[in-house]
């Protein structure tokens, strides 16, 4: 679903963030990105999203290499990534369907159709009964709940997250991984990336390490530099 083939991103001012970064991830496997702050995740991610593009090497998304996509593919591309942000980025002027139904409204899918997405969306991450309320009523976990049925709305065979439970209790952070487990069960292609170790070490998920910039674990939590 993703391959990274040597990759490496050198920002303008000559910052190498990421260094000859190779791994690839399967339909319906779940991976955790993890390392220091300034590690180099949110590159790896925005190199998927294609919102950053390689100084050197590949990434294939869905098994295409995005390298010579035009500028006008790219919305298209990015309709068949679903990403979950640390602060969830809903509306408050709107309700819990509205925000859900965003990303269906920009690609003109009937109303008939959103209704049912929506329903379906927010059922799978138990909120049906919430849909008229608005997002400022609910609890920090059910907004990221609400962001992850927004997320996964489309349909899309591959689900980034970016610190995802950062604001989060570690109680209400592991309802969210299995969350995303669940994603991951039915086929999605899963990848989170959090500096939460102790998330991490409860899931037995597959962990890619990078430090400043190189890739420097791939594997199970057992093998992680630091797990206990
Ligand atoms: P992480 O998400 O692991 O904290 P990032 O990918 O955000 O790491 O950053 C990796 C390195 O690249 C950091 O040193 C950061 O300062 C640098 N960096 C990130 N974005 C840019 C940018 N747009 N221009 C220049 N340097 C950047
Ligand atoms: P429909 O296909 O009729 O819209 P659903 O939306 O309920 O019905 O989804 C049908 C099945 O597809 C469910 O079992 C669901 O878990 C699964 N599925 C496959 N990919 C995804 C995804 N990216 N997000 C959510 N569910 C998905």
């Amino acid at each position: 679903m993703i391959e990274f083939q040597h990759v490496t991103k050198r920002y303008e001012g000559q910052f190498t963030a990421l260094r000859d970064v190779n791994f690839a991830l399967e339909r319906g496997e779940m991976a955790f990105l993890t390392g220091h702050s300034g590690a180099g995740k949110s590159t790896l991610l925005k190199l998927i999203m294609l919102m950053e593009r390689p100084t050197a090497g590949q990434v294939l998304v869905g098994g295409q290499a995005l390298e010579h996509t035009p500028r006008r593919r790219i919305p298209y591309i990015r309709r068949h990534i679903g990403v979950v942000f640390q602060n969830h980025q809903l509306l408050f002027d709107r309700t819990v369907f509205d925000n859900v139904a965003m990303p269906l409204e920009v690609t003109g899918v009937p109303p008939r159709d959103i209704a049912r997405r929506v329903r379906a969306a927010l059922d799978k991450v138990g909120l049906l009964k919430k849909e008229q309320l608005n997002p400022v009523s609910l609890s920090g976990g059910e907004q990221q709940r609400v962001g992850i049925a927004r997320a996964v709305v489309n349909k899309p065979p591959l689900l980034l997250a970016d610190e995802p439970t950062g604001n989060l209790d570690p109680a209400l952070s592991t309802e969210i991984m299995e969350l995303f487990r669940e994603f991951s069960r039915v086929g999605v292609c899963v990848l989170v990336a959090t500096h939460d170790i102790d998330l991490i070490e409860g899931m037995e998920r597959r962990v890619l390490t990078l430090s400043e910039g190189q890739l420097t674990g791939d594997g199970p939590v057992s093998t992680m530099e630091g797990a206990h």
